[in-house]
């Protein structure tokens, strides 16, 4: 032990846990709702549903549709004529509150085929867009999904739907294959109830779903986890929140109610685990207003994120936190009147080594004795940060600051 008694803090000072809502674009009603939803969300400014909430809160994007209902894509069809939506697009891939890619499309009619996925990445790397984070879409025809489950070919380099190597070169690190769960905050604290449910999950595994050959729940409580896919491509898979117990329905703006219902909030704070909520938070928009009920655990949301108990984000970058703060290594130097943490500009993890970017270390905490006589240095660069007072250890904490994204006005 360094007499600093240097050691990381789980989560950015003062938080105890953190949460990112994650929206697929299924059935979004219009381009117009879709701007009021994530301005009412992001900004602090007048928006139709009322004061903006001033959260972060990112959103997904397909490139293509082929579906027999209507759908926002940046494409036309599944032509490379830009739609009108493909503007609004742009705007947040730059500002990266759109990180995700619902995969290439929607292709619900099938006619998915490599040479797409081509187009797509041409288009972001004109635009020097790298996009994070994938999620897998629907059903049946749909068979650019990646992982090793019927139907899902994006990732078997012997078919025409093969296109993972394209998809990293698009940025994609963080893949999610289908796997929810009803366990509020992953690798929380192993509460009684959380025990109950991983045991509950695991044995509904092997008998409601047994024969199943979808993804299900996973049988650990890890919010990431290694996949091998079949091109041999090591990455991290999520899991993704869907509700505290029972069936879902279309998660949807109005399940959102319940999904954010403030018991879950203050359990989430309890069991200090991560939470990606998973939610299509463009459908059934009503431009008439939201329900009464969303609004008022949203604002019991944002109560929790503006007091510190929550660290809130897009998708990307609180699973980005959770990585580097899982395999950051840092070493220290001590004399008597110095200490310095030395980080090092890489991580070693389960799917290989990773580079890391100093605006990557955001919200790294470490818990120190003297935080006046200490350095926090990457490579030769010094690193700002914050002293922070005591927290529920009785700790002191130096902080680097976690900022939040600039929402486009
Ligand atoms: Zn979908």
């Amino acid at each position: 032990m360094n007499k600093a008694n240097v050691a990381l803090r789980e989560f950015p000072f003062p938080a105890h846990c953190a949460v990112a809502i994650s929206s697929d674009i299924d059935n979004a009603s219009s381009v117009d709702s879709f701007k009021e939803i994530m301005n009412y969300f992001n900004s602090s400014s007048n928006t139709i549903f009322g004061n903006g909430l001033g959260l972060e809160v990112g959103n997904s994007f397909w490139f293509y549709t082929n579906s027999n209902k209507p759908q926002l894509s940046y494409f036309e069809g599944i032509t490379t004529r830009k739609s009108k939506f493909a503007p609004i697009i742009r705007e947040l891939w730059k500002s990266g509150h759109i990180d995700t890619m619902h995969s290439w499309g929607n292709f619900d009619l099938g006619g998915f085929d490599r040479s797409l996925a081509d187009a797509g990445l041409n288009e972001l790397q004109k635009c020097s867009t790298k996009i994070p984070v994938w999620v897998n879409h629907g059903v049946g025809l749909n068979l650019q999904k990646l992982g090793n489950y019927p139907n899902m070919k994006g990732d078997d380099p012997s078919h025409d739907a093969y296109h993972l190597d394209l998809s990293v070169e698009a940025g994609c690190e963080y893949f999610w294959i289908g796997k929810t769960t009803h366990i509020i905050g992953q690798n929380s604290h192993p509460s009684i109830t959380n025990k109950l449910k991983l045991g509950l999950q695991w044995l509904i595994k092997r008998t409601k779903y047994y024969g199943t050959k979808d993804p299900i729940y996973d049988d650990g409580n890890e919010l990431l986890f290694p996949i091998e896919f079949r091109d041999g491509r090591k990455m991290w898979e999520f899991i993704r929140f869907i509700n505290a117990w029972g069936q879902e329905h279309i998660l949807d703006i109005n399940e959102l109610t319940k999904q954010l219902n403030p018991s879950i909030i203050k359990r989430l704070i309890k069991n200090q685990g991560y939470m990606i909520l998973y939610t299509h938070l463009n459908e059934h928009v009503d431009l008439a207003g939201l329900p009464q009920s969303l609004v008022k655990n949203l604002f019991y949301l944002q109560e929790h994120v503006v007091n510190g108990n929550i660290l809130m984000g897009t998708t990307s970058r609180i699973l980005k936190y959770k990585e580097i703060r899982d395999y950051l290594s840092y070493k220290i130097v001590e004399t008597d009147n110095e200490v310095k943490i030395e980080v090092q500009d890489f991580i070693e993890t389960p799917i290989g080594v990773k580079k890391i970017q100093e605006n990557q270390l955001m919200g790294v905490t470490f818990y120190c004795d003297t935080p006046e006589k200490t350095t926090i240095l990457l490579g030769k660069t010094k690193l700002d940060f914050k002293i922070n007072p005591k927290d529920e250890t009785g700790r002191q904490s130096i902080s680097i600051p976690w900022q939040n994204l600039i929402y486009p006005s």
